[in-house]
């Protein structure tokens, strides 16, 4: 994705350009890696902070039917985006509060314990024509999932098996970005035992990093999530297939000289130690930029890594561009995540995952479609809103 130099009319506001096409194109290079396997694309968390209905439809768009999000409210939401025709997975599973919007909008909830066992039995028995589940046992995350003991207990009730009906049986892997962890190996076994104790069910284990442990962990269906968004998911991302797709662009508001010895920003906690030039973006911690990148992070200034001075506040950071080498201009960008969402997260002590959900509620979202456009298309993209 090409990154703009300055914007004709431009916002205060942040702008998150995600880049549709590069998705459909991370989904078939996913899809290329896992030859007969299905793909169910993680949109949970509005698809990783980026938007899960555009994301949904530009999935589907690509061949995509089946989505795990998180909780019924974020499945109602893709339902209107994807419509009928995509079954989509809640992971969280069905709680006594979520029956309505399960049913109302064909969810299938993802069964993690007895208690969901049997909850959603009891429902299913009571409704005409209930959805499909999938049944996550744990193999070794301790997070969700039936145990071993959870495992025994539905294989003996076979009128809870029918009832539930289901679809899959899944688990998540621990320990996937790397290869080398015995972990996935331990993981891999436990989840055929504990397959081969169940009725004949399609299987499904792999996350992204999954996917690149190799054809025995595929089974029937993978289920991608930060690959699909072109984060790296393992610890060797030479060996990985997609792109970044999302980018954050922050207006220049102002660009202003300061003379050395002048303090930046809230609490002073950058003293200029020569005079600089700084532009003061339109993007701040309410965008999901960290505090903690204060005096410490870098972002993009015209292809270059400038860096964060003074304290990242709620709607705006400051950034030392004295050395910049092009024009420094009210109207201009600097850019956040994208290429440099990596670098970011290992400053940031986080995970690139965490850098993407935190992207915000306020940017203005432009969901980019190169391809059907002119070749100076991105500008005018950027004057229509
Ligand atoms: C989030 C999630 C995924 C997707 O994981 P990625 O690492 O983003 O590919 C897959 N399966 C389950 C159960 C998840 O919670």
């Amino acid at each position: 994705m090409s990154t703009p130099i300055h914007q004709p009319s431009y916002s205060t506001r942040p702008t998150l350009r995600v880049d549709l096409q590069q998705i459909r194109a991370n989904y078939d290079a996913l899809k290329a890696r896992v030859g007969a396997a299905k793909i169910g694309a993680s949109v949970k968390a509005d698809a990783y902070g980026l938007g899960a209905v555009a994301v949904g439809k530009a999935l589907y768009g690509a061949g995509c039917r089946i989505f795990f999000v998180a909780t019924a409210g974020e499945g109602k939401i893709l339902r209107d985006g994807v419509g009928p025709n995509a079954a989509i997975y809640v992971l969280n599973g069905p709680a006594p509060r979520d029956k309505g919007v399960l049913l109302g909008a064909k969810l299938k909830p993802v069964i993690n314990s007895m208690e969901q066992a049997e909850f959603w039995g009891s429902v299913a028995r009571e409704v005409k024509e209930p959805p499909y589940t999938a049944i996550h046992i744990d193999t070794g995350m301790n997070r969700l999932g039936l145990t071993p003991d959870g495992v025994k207990a539905i294989s003996r009730d076979k009128s809870l098996w029918a009832a539930l009906n289901p679809e899959w049986v899944m688990s998540h892997l621990a320990c996937a970005p790397d290869a080398s962890n015995p972990m996935n190996k331990t993981q891999l076994q436990r989840f055929r035992q504990s397959a081969a104790q169940l009725p004949l069910t399609p299987l499904s284990l792999a996350n992204t990093a999954g996917i690149y442990l190799g054809k025995p962990y595929h089974f029937q269906m993978v289920r991608p999530g930060i690959g699909l968004y072109g984060g790296v998911a393992t610890t060797k991302p030479e060996q990985e297939v997609s792109k970044p797709a999302a980018t954050l662009l922050a207006p220049i508001l102002q660009v202003r000289y300061v003379k050395a010895g002048e303090t930046l920003g809230y609490n002073g906690t950058y003293v200029a130690p020569r005079d600089m030039r700084i532009a003061v973006v339109g993007a701040g911690y309410a965008d999901g930029i960290p505090v903690n990148q204060s005096n410490r992070g870098t972002a993009i200034l015209h292809d270059e890594e400038v860096n964060i001075v003074g304290r990242v506040s709620m709607d705006l950071t400051m950034i030392d561009a004295t050395d910049a080498n092009l024009t420094v201009e009210v109207g201009g960008v600097v850019v956040f995540r994208g290429e440099h969402l990596e670098a970011e997260a290992k400053s940031a002590q986080t995970i690139n995952y965490e850098l993407l959900v935190r992207l915000g509620q306020r940017c203005r979202r432009d969901y980019w479609k190169p391809k059907k456009d002119a070749p100076d298309a991105p500008k005018k993209d950027f004057r229509k809103r």
